[in-house]
């Protein structure tokens, strides 16, 4: 888990849009996404350097993005993007409806 880091001034919260739903919402409460290679990874820490995208951490968020192809326009990266890491990260971390990370349980 994310140790504490400094606190931000109280009122002056950097503020970041989900790629998803486009809610604007707490820098610190989103995931930070980067782009590595050909495929989109998460950046939980916030310490890749490039060019980063925010995202609720949700499995809804991340679908929105993804069927809107908001992720190569966020990321500036042309052409398509794997999403593959993204995806397996958000189903360990989304603690919502699960719908796809439940899939897995046995018949
Ligand atoms: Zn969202």
């Amino acid at each position: 888990m994310t140790a504490r880091a400094e606190q931000p001034e109280p009122g002056k919260k950097p503020m970041r849009s989900c790629v998803g739903c486009k809610v604007r919402a707490a820098k610190s409460s989103l995931l930070r996404l980067v782009v590595a290679g050909d495929g989109i990874v998460p950046d939980p820490q916030a310490r890749r350097p490039g060019r980063g995208a925010y995202l609720h951490l949700s499995l809804e968020c991340f679908e929105l993005a993804r069927r809107r192809r908001a992720f190569p326009r966020a990321l500036r990266a042309p052409g398509s993007l794997s999403t593959a890491t993204l995806a397996s990260y958000l189903s360990t971390q989304d603690t919502t409806e699960n719908l796809y990370g439940k899939q897995v349980e046995k018949l």
